[in-house]
């Protein structure tokens, strides 16, 4: 019998290894966007949960994805119930990112993991980051319960806020109320204008003690519903006699369950049977006069749900940027310990090359989604209508641009480990199937690309863009940044007379180039970004890592950004071989160095 040691050294994972001690740009990033102070109050949590991630999160995510939720619709009497059931270690999952590292409460509530105040964004989504390279499913929910409080802060009622936000922004699991949104029909999930569900006035209205009541009823079909056994449900429906489109949309909050304890009045009339996040419950539902109440103003409905949308759009992002770091690590950890001809995968030139290539693709994607929470964490604080442009353009751009390399990613990385890749005992299948998703939920690829065009042509959101490039390139001064920095700046300049000229296309044609645009758009920011961190690193830190920042954001300028005029000497150059230990290991790069 082999002696599995030998097997573990023969094929390697990332099995031991804390997700967040590991991962220094993690670090770097938070130091960035963080006080010092946050920065310090940080670290043990997120070393916590680094840890939970690649141990207990892992072992529970792949028997809750193996063993997905049943719906069980009727009681031994026949009695319709519409009850999901989920492997328990499901709910161990949900205990640890709703209880444990309470994730959807603590950018909400006061308190939470020990801090004082709220938990600024960052740090919510970095330990979102780090349970997502676990598991996906159960951060949907927690996704959308964080996003329905956000809903509920900006736009409920006070009666409506003191009743249901206690519950979605719950410490324990015995008081939590889970949240969901249920938005697309059979004819429309982009085209939400198409919504046919219709609601109506209620015709007796029972004040409850609570003196809320809910005076609308809800009839409609939802043909995809996540976190379908929610307590707490948005929806949006049109209000009898409201104009057609999204104008005549009213939001809508449903509970699960009555003042009465009875099931309110929808049904759950099957569990989609989906490519990934199949430990959690997807659902088609027929609401069939379910009581509800009205949320905001009755004609904003749908303007109003943006707010959830945009939310969950950047968790879509973090997901897909958890996939990807969680990919590459597996790629790293196993192409260094594989031998194969003599020698280790990961000292084969062709190997170093896509290892090298996958970093400088997570570590672009992390600056560009690291910084669209601290704009939000800004938005949150300060309220500076510049900074709100800024993150309603940002967040598009990084549902659009993150989860499509996620796919890239996850995928390559499935190549690297061989076989093995291929196979459901490996993490790399549920990886992949878990990242695609991002890419369809909460707006697919091109109704991202729209909304693009929309906040740039209707909120000025270019100009803030724009504006925010401009001013930071301009800023990078140190001799070994500035001459590149200004290169970038003549690209962004030529991008925004580019996106000026779209002004004077009819709306059919401004459309053609946005995709291509859009890229362009994500790929100055990110490089943008990655010049700026290198500045930092340099002045900051000439005895540490040196110029290793500076390489990255050297490497995205030639894989994304400057189109090399002969391909084959960007294929030749050798910063892959020559510096592969200082890159993946984050260690000092002489300065001196040129590209
Ligand atoms: C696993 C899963 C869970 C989901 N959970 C939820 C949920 O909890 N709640 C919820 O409300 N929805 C949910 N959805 C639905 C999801 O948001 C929609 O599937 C998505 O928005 C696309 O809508 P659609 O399926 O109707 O596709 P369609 O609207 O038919 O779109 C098809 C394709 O056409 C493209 N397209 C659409 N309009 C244009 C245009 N103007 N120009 C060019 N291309 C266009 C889209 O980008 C897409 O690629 C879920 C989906 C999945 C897969």
């Amino acid at each position: 019998m082999s002696n599995p040691t030998n097997l573990t050294d023969l094929m390697p994972d990332t099995s031991g290894i804390n997700f967040f001690t590991a991962d220094h740009d993690l670090s770097f990033l938070l130091q960035r966007h963080l006080s010092e102070e946050d920065y310090e109050r940080a670290l043990l949590i997120l070393t916590d949960m680094g840890a939970v991630a690649s141990q207990r999160m892992d072992e529970l995510a792949q028997i809750a994805n193996r063993q997905g939720p049943v719906l069980m619709q009727f009681d031994k009497r026949g009695q319709r119930v519409d009850e999901v059931t989920f492997h328990p270690d499901y709910h161990e999952l949900e205990r640890i990112a709703y209880q444990d590292f309470a994730i959807a409460a603590c950018s909400h509530r006061d308190g939470a993991l020990g801090w004082p105040g709220k938990v600024p964004q960052p740090v919510k989504f970095a330990l979102g980051y780090l349970g997502m390279q676990a598991e996906a499913g159960v951060f949907c929910p927690v996704s959308m319960t964080d996003a329905l409080a956000r809903v509920l802060e900006r736009y409920g009622s006070e009666p409506l806020k003191r009743r249901f936000l206690p519950g979605l922004t719950a410490l324990t699991m015995g008081e939590l109320k889970q949240g969901a949104m249920f938005l697309t029909e059979k004819q429309g999930g982009s085209d939400v204008g198409l919504t046919s569900t219709v609601a109506k006035p209620r015709l007796s209205n029972n004040i409850s003690e609570n003196g809320l009541q809910p005076e609308w009823e809800i009839w409609g079909d939802k043909w995809f519903c996540s976190n379908v056994s929610a307590d707490l449900i948005l929806t949006l429906a049109r209000p009898e006699g409201a104009p057609g489109g999204t104008r005549g949309l009213g939001l809508f909050l449903v509970p699960r369950l009555l003042d009465d304890g009875m099931h309110n009045a929808y049904t759950i009339n099957r569990l989609k049977d989906k490519l990934g996040t199949r430990s959690m419950a997807t659902g088609e539902v027929t609401l069939q006069g379910a009581q509800a109440y009205l949320v905001g103003n009755r004609e904003r409905g749908f303007v109003q749900m943006t707010e959830m949308i945009n939310l969950t759009r950047i968790w879509a992002a973090i997901g897909s940027l958890a996939a990807m770091r969680r990919s590459y690590l597996e790629a790293l950890v196993y192409t260094r310990g594989r031998i194969a001809f003599g020698r280790p995968l990961a000292e084969h030139p062709l190997m170093r090359r896509q290892l090298v290539d996958l970093l400088i693709e997570v570590e672009g994607c992390a600056a560009l989604a690291f910084e669209t929470a601290a704009v939000l964490e800004r938005v949150d604080r300060h309220g500076v209508e510049e900074d709100r442009r800024l993150l309603r353009i940002l967040t598009p751009l990084c549902k659009y641009y993150i989860p499509k390399r996620g796919e890239y990613v996850t995928l390559e990385a499935l190549e690297m480990r061989g076989g093995n890749g291929y196979v459901e005992d490996w993490v790399n299948p549920r990886l992949l199937r878990d990242a695609i998703v991002n890419v369809v939920w909460e707006g697919s690829s091109n109704v991202i690309v729209l909304d693009v065009l929309r906040v740039i042509e209707r909120e000025g959101a270019g100009a803030a863009l724009y504006h925010m490039l401009h001013t930071r390139l301009q800023s990078l001064q140190h001799p070994v940044v500035a001459p590149v920095a200004q290169q970038v700046l003549t690209l962004v300049s030529q991008l925004a007379e580019r996106l000026q000229e779209l002004t004077s296309l009819d709306h059919e044609s401004a459309q053609l180039p946005m995709r291509g645009l859009v890229e362009r758009m994500v790929q100055l920011t990110i490089v943008t970004l990655l010049l700026e961190q290198a500045q930092n690193e340099l002045l900051r830190d000439s005895e540490g890592t040196g110029k290793r920042k500076w390489l990255i954001a050297l490497l995205y300028l030639h894989q994304h950004v400057l189109v090399h005029p002969d391909a084959l000497a960007a294929d030749n150059d050798s910063t892959a071989l020559n510096y592969f230990d200082a890159l993946v290991d984050w260690k000092h790069v002489a300065v001196g160095y040129s590209f």
